[in-house]
């Protein structure tokens, strides 16, 4: 019997109440037939730790989490910290500190949701966004000088390297030969800057040489947006940098129907440390202790874990069972114009799990 040594870390806001949903469905998964079992591990990191110890995680937490086979995160950000604060003291604390380099965000249009996308099918709309999730625009270089004084300077500087860009157009162009269309589109803005995303350019291009089987194509990512809403369909695999994929993948979850189904994934594809697995979606400062936040994006960023961790059927049944919830009126939230709370789709979706036939017993 394999055993996965998850850690589970809820965070802040809606992210307490979504997380223990997704390991429920989890448990669930295991005891039904699985072949293997989860071995979790609970981490009370974020705004409460934060206001006890001074810190969102402890200095040597990343240790805790070296040992495990996957994270499953849910959100960092409290009403009364920083933005700022609560997330480079925990979310991409832990993205760069477990070099999770490659972060993936599927788009597509589930069977029953009402997607603001009129002009286009279900089918037009299937994409797989990949974000360079360790430098760039978020790489934390920069500083403030002479604060509040007339004359003070503050500059967030976008750092770019070879290796990491290269590393993660290969990994773009990998995932884009997997997929059935083998389509890939390289968002820049190398007209207006004229460094970093020249390089950028120019390393797709030699990377591309590598995968000629793989059509692609050069978007500005201003033009991007609009592309996105009005031909949906001339894309497929998308890459680009830590803050233009930070807003597309946005752009597509909503697109698709709401910021409460998009999963996500920080995957450190050498697997030498753990990836990381979340929803999209924030704190949700608006909705959160009333029970009613979507625990779709978490389902659905339990099977690309589960995906990752080499257990295809698993991730099957566990999106047959998001479908066959998302198919329902009746079971869709208020960001999807429902009434349902997180309880009642996680029962329904835990129940589908359990009555599904697992492989063991279709063997
Ligand atoms: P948000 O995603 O928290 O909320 C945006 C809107 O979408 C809100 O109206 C919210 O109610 C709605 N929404 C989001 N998820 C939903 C769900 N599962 N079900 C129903 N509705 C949902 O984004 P924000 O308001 O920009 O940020 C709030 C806080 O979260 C901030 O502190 C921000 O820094 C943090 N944040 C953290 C992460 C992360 O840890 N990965 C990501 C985004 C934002
Ligand atoms: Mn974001």
């Amino acid at each position: 019997m394999k055993r996965y040594r998850i850690a589970t870390i809820p965070g802040d806001g809606i992210g307490k109440e979504v997380v223990p949903a997704g390991r429920q469905a989890l448990e669930v998964l295991a005891a039904r037939g699985s072949e293997f079992r989860f071995e979790f591990e609970d981490f009370d990191w974020g705004g409460d730790y934060y206001r006890r110890h001074g810190s969102m995680m402890p200095a040597d937490g990343l240790e805790a989490l070296k040992g495990k086979d996957a994270i499953l995160f849910g959100s960092a950000g409290d009403p009364h910290i920083p933005d700022h604060i609560t997330l480079w003291g925990l979310r991409l604390k832990i993205c760069q500190g477990l070099d999770q380099y490659a972060n993936v965000r599927p788009a597509r249009i589930l069977p029953g949701i009402d997607a603001p996308l009129k002009r286009c099918g279900p089918a037009d709309l299937n994409w797989v966004i990949v974000r360079e999730n360790t430098e760039g625009e978020y790489s934390g270089a920069g500083g403030r000088v002479h604060q509040g004084f007339p004359i003070e300077v503050a500059t967030d500087l976008s750092v770019m390297t070879r290796a990491g860009t290269e590393r993660i157009q290969r990994y773009a162009f990998r995932l884009a030969q997997s997929r059935p269309r083998k389509l890939l589109t390289v968002v820049t803005k190398s007209n207006a800057q004229r460094h970093a995303m020249v390089m950028w350019d120019e390393i797709a291009q030699e990377v591309a040489k590598d995968f000629p089987d793989v059509a692609w194509d050069k978007e500005m990512v201003d033009a991007m947006t609009a592309r996105m809403v009005n031909r949906p369909a001339s894309l497929d695999t998308i890459v680009a940098t830590n803050l233009h994929a930070d807003i597309l993948s946005d752009l597509a979850a909503a697109l698709a129907g709401s910021l409460g189904i998009g999963p996500t994934a920080n995957i450190h594809p050498e697997r030498v440390y753990p990836s990381m697995f979340e929803p999209i979606h924030g704190s949700a400062f608006d909705i959160m202790g009333k029970g009613i936040a979507n625990p779709v994006g978490t389902f659905w960023t339990v099977v690309m874990m589960l995906e990752h961790l080499d257990e295809a059927d698993a991730a099957r049944r566990v999106m047959a069972a998001i479908e066959h919830a998302t198919a329902n009126p009746k079971l869709h939230t208020r960001d999807l114009g429902g009434s349902a709370t997180t309880a009642d789709v996680t029962e329904a979706v835990c129940a589908h799990i359990a009555a599904a036939k697992s492989p063991l017993a279709a063997a």
